[in-house]
């Protein structure tokens, strides 16, 4: 064993490879430690396979959405094969020319290992051991498998291991009703498999705003069965069918479901134990999740840590942002305080849903008056001319300050609807300002947006939704 020194460490090729090529860009010595595939999560198994895959899905939705507007098409044919094709090529291709780029920079040392600290600034990776002064953990997370009798024994499927079926499983039940449950059911059931999603919350999607919850799971249950507040009890398989056992959580009425296949989502678990932070001065929470403060450092000076987990906000989004914060801390010659009074995020489901900052709940919570305005896409004259009849834009702001702290989305191109929200939200006052002095180009989906900021109301009084076309 000898120990080489370099100037950083990354841990994880996902977001940690933001910092990686940075460090190189400076000139740099770095070495890459990242045991799994190259391009972590987000690239092989997270969110480009998956939306690579929900696009084509959202497309026959809105084919048999458009008989409402007169136009009858049916869908003849889905091609899976065709699918995959094109995430396959996608993904093999940004990740064998990430392998290619690292192979060929002499001033990066690639570690293909399982990294573990062995002192407080080194890492054993194989059967060598390494040295930095600067330190940078991405290690992420990875699905946590539920403790259910029989379920190892009878075999499953995971966002891990999902991407590799060349075939849409005949029926599939997916325990979990998170964000993944609900994009994997809505692309899986538009392909054709017969879906059962079993989830332990009361609520689909538990962390949205009670109602995009509701819209979810009426208009996903259009096409599945779903059922939530339930335990799975057991799992076994027969004549090479899967059972999952499941009880309601208040009753203990107990359905058994069958299928094909059985697809895991019930959550995650750290990566960060694998790197044994106790042999060096990395503090983790209960949970596994490291500890940071306000600039991503650990406990460990000169040690920093970005995305996933932290156990924060996951998304690919954060972790980028994230990993810029950690970078300016540790190489630039100022000092920058995560800030995550705006995270947003998307579900790509049916029908689409973002947010970003609080929900009301949350904003209730915080004790300031509080002023909500909503909007249906229907009250504007492209959400008309669109028939879409369900999909709204909600908006959360201060009532005093009118700083805008939060808004949901849900309906077409939500994820692409909330993002000027979130520009708001960083912008001088965070209030809606900039957009009342703008002109809105009409008649476009961005008017609803408006519309709600237009509708404002105390959310202790009944308030009855205008129509404004
Ligand atoms: C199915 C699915 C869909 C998703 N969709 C979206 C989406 O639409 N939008 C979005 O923003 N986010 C989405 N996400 C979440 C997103 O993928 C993650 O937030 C993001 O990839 C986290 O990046 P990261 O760099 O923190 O971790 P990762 O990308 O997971 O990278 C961590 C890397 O560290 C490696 N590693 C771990 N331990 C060690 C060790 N000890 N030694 C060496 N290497 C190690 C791992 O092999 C891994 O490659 C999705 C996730 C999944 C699973």
């Amino acid at each position: 064993m000898f120990e080489k020194k370099y100037d950083l460490i990354v841990i994880g090729s996902g977001a940690g490879m933001n910092v990686a090529a940075r460090a190189r860009g400076k000139d740099y010595k770095v070495a890459l430690v990242e045991h799994g595939t190259m391009g972590g999560t987000c690239l092989n198994r997270g969110c480009i396979p998956s939306k690579i895959m929900i696009y084509p899905a959202d497309v026959v939705r809105e084919i048999e959405h458009a008989k409402k507007l007169g136009v009858n098409a049916n869908v003849s044919d889905l091609d899976f094969k065709l699918v995959r094709k094109r995430m396959m090529e996608l993904v093999l291709g940004d990740r064998h020319s990430m392998e290619k780029g690292v192979a060929e920079d002499e001033g990066l040392d690639y570690y293909h290992e399982t990294g573990e600290f062995v002192g407080k600034h080194i890492l054993k990776v194989g059967e060598k051991k390494i040295t930095a002064p600067k330190i940078m953990i991405a290690c992420g997370v990875r699905t946590r498998i539920p403790n259910i009798n029989g379920l190892e024994k009878t075999g499953y499927l995971t966002s891990e291991t999902i991407f590799d079926i060349e075939d849409v499983p005949e029926s599939l039940i997916i325990l979990g009703g998170g964000y993944k449950a609900c994009e994997f059911a809505h692309f899986f059931s538009t392909f054709g498999t017969k879906v059962i999603i079993v989830g332990h919350n009361r609520k689909l999607l538990p962390r949205e705003e009670p109602e995009v919850s509701e819209l979810v799971k009426n208009t996903l249950g259009h096409y599945m069965d779903i059922f939530v507040n339930r335990n799975s009890a057991e799992v076994w398989s027969k004549d090479g069918v899967k059972v999952v056992v499941h009880e309601d959580r208040d009753t203990g009425d107990s359905i058994e479901s069958r299928a094909e296949e059985i697809l895991i989502t019930t959550g995650v678990i750290s990566n960060a134990p694998l790197l044994h932070p106790e042999k060096t001065d990395v503090k983790v929470n209960d949970k596994g999740f490291i500890i940071v403060n306000e600039s991503l450092e650990t406990s460990q000076p000169g040690i920093w840590a970005f995305g996933d987990v932290l156990g924060r906000t996951m998304y690919r989004h954060t972790a980028n942002y994230q990993s810029d914060v950690a970078w300016i801390n540790a190489f630039g010659e100022m000092n920058v305080k995560l800030d995550e009074h705006a995270v947003p995020h998307a579900v790509f489901t049916y029908p689409q849903v973002a947010g970003v900052g609080m929900t009301l709940a949350e904003a209730m919570g915080s004790g300031r008056p509080l002023l909500v305005g909503y909007s249906s896409y229907d009250s504007t004259a492209k959400g008309y001319a669109m028939a879409d009849e369900d999909s709204f834009v909600k908006v959360i702001l201060d009532g005093n300050t009118l700083e805008i702290l939060g808004a949901t989305v849900a309906g077409p191109h939500a994820a692409i609807l909330v993002q000027p929200i979130v520009y708001l939200m960083n912008c001088g006052d965070r209030t809606y300002r900039p957009l009342a002095a703008s002109q809105i180009i009409h008649p476009a989906l961005s008017e609803v947006v408006a519309a709600a900021f237009g509708n404002l109301h105390d959310p202790r009084h009944h308030h009855d939704h205008e129509h404004q076309h």
